[in-house]
């Protein structure tokens, strides 16, 4: 576990709408792209 800093993680969004995926370290609330809701993938690879 590398959980030194958790306000520096970047997570990886997808949006809904589009399927563009942004990296951030706190979820958008809109796609930049397209406007459409985005859910926060959640992967197992490190
Ligand atoms: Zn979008």
């Amino acid at each position: 576990m590398n959980d030194t800093d958790a306000s520096d993680r970047e997570s990886a969004y997808e949006c809904f709408e589009c399927g563009t995926i942004h990296r951030s370290a706190s979820q958008p609330i809109h796609c930049p792209d397209c406007g459409g809701q985005m859910r926060n993938r959640e992967t197992a690879l490190e």
